[in-house]
């Protein structure tokens, strides 16, 4: 049998590197008694390299139909969580395709050896997907790989009285025999992790703000102190980071009580255990929202970079706490975070800290620290200017460690990659970073 391929090394069984997606057309309907979900996606695939097989992503999920430029393909075939297109002939680079997949099922949550659920998951009273790091096959076929950034066009038919939410905006809402059905359109490049739906028995919170900011939660949630923050902190991270990279932003607040809050493009997600004004939460609802700068518009190319993501959004944090006298000065929390990480064991390579580890909190706080190395060194200035400029150079990319090391010492005329190497490439606790 022969060999399918994987994109990255830290989800084996994941991706095609043959190919790129430029655009997802998903029409979804759902019914939530029984858990039933059916859709046909359309994939606007760029071959990259020769070849005669393509290779997605689609997990529990039962393909029913296949069709390449419109043509129904004869020879395909589902294993392992993985659908392989046999195409009539080998196609050669820069051909494109449009693929169309019919596909329906009993959607749950996937798991890996290093990783939790993840994916399109049922709630009490409604649906969550949670896609990072693998969850994205669990409810559309995709090459699902962090550096195949895609458009999306996601329509999703679900029962009157619940709110569908889905990235980018609603551009269409409609009754139907089956309920109604949701359109959303995201413009801008997206990783399929970043995908994501929300249904429940919601109500919208606009909050009055430009770029618009809205909660979409149960209707006797109180958003006093956490999510009516949210437009200030915004504007904040405006002031820090440069332009919000997207249309608008959306919280999701379930119903259900949810372990931890996790970014999707142009929206997060939270459980209602996270509505308190308490630090331990703001915290979080600022996170997620710089998420939207660092990780969502530029992407890890590899998920050994997953330090781009965390570590930005744990400075942000931090950065959040002394703009809205919040419980420490950032660098209170650097100080104190750089004590805690001296106690713990110093095993970690930021740059590449492997599968099992690359949600640790040590990535979080120690790529914190990372930064706020950086920013004792070129001084406040030059530091903002590089996180500006760098959102700004790869916005709607995909980017590595290096390339971020690369620019930064470009743009700063500082060797950041040598004044970063040993927060990066060796395990080490630096001493703490005297401004
Ligand atoms: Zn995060």
């Amino acid at each position: 049998m022969p060999h399918l391929p994987t994109a990255d090394p830290y989800l084996p069984g994941h991706g095609d590197p043959s190919y790129a997606v430029r655009h997802y057309d998903l029409d979804l309907a759902y019914v939530l008694e029984g858990n039933r979900l059916r859709g046909t996606a359309t994939l606007e695939v760029t071959v990259l390299e020769e070849t005669a097989r393509l290779v997605l992503d689609l997990a529990h999920l039962e393909a029913t139909k296949v069709r390449v430029d419109g043509a129904r393909l004869k020879k395909w075939s589902a294993r392992q969580d993985r659908l392989v297109l046999q195409l009539d002939r080998a196609v050669a680079a820069d051909t494109e395709l449009t693929v169309t997949i019919a596909y329906a099922g009993v959607p749950r949550p996937t798991m890996d050896e290093h990783h939790e659920d993840a994916g399109w998951e049922e709630l009490t009273d409604g649906v969550i997907v949670a896609g990072q790091p693998h969850g994205a096959p669990t409810w559309f076929p995709c090459n699902d790989r962090p550096d195949d950034k895609a458009t999306y066009r996601t329509a999703i038919a679900a029962p009157s009285g619940y709110t569908v939410v889905a990235n980018g905006l609603l551009v269409d809402r409609r009754r139907g025999a089956s309920g109604e059905t949701w359109t959303y359109v995201m413009d801008r490049p997206m990783a399929t992790y970043l995908a994501t739906a929300q249904i429940g028995r919601y109500v919208v919170t606009d909050h009055d703000t430009r770029p618009p900011v809205a909660t979409v939660a149960p209707p006797d949630v109180d958003l006093e102190g956490s999510f009516d923050q949210q437009g200030a902190m915004l504007a904040y991270f405006e002031t820090v980071f440069g332009p919000y990279p997207f249309d608008a932003y959306t919280a999701v607040i379930t119903d259900d009580e949810l372990e931890i809050p996790l970014e999707s493009q142009g929206l997060s997600t939270f459980g209602r255990n996270f509505c308190t004004a308490d630090w331990s939460h703001v915290r979080l609802v600022a996170h997620e929202l710089a998420h939207q700068w660092f990780g969502n518009a530029v992407t890890l190319a590899r998920w050994q970079d997953i330090w781009l993501h965390e570590g930005f959004a744990c400075y942000s944090e931090w950065l959040w706490s002394e703009e809205s006298g919040g419980p420490r000065s950032c660098d209170g929390w650097a100080r104190h975070h750089h004590e805690r990480l001296a106690d713990d064991e110093q095993d970690l390579l930021l740059a590449d800290p492997g599968a099992a580890l690359m949600f640790d909190d040590r990535v979080y706080k120690r790529g914190a620290l990372t930064l706020h190395a950086l920013r004792a060194d070129l001084g406040d200035d030059a530091f903002f200017d590089l996180l500006q400029a760098w959102v700004a150079a790869y916005d709607g990319r995909s980017a590595t460690t290096e390339e971020f090391l690369t620019f930064a010492s470009e743009r700063t005329g500082t060797d950041v990659a040598a004044l970063l190497h040993p927060w990066l490439f060796e395990t080490g606790l630096p001493a703490y970073p005297a401004g």
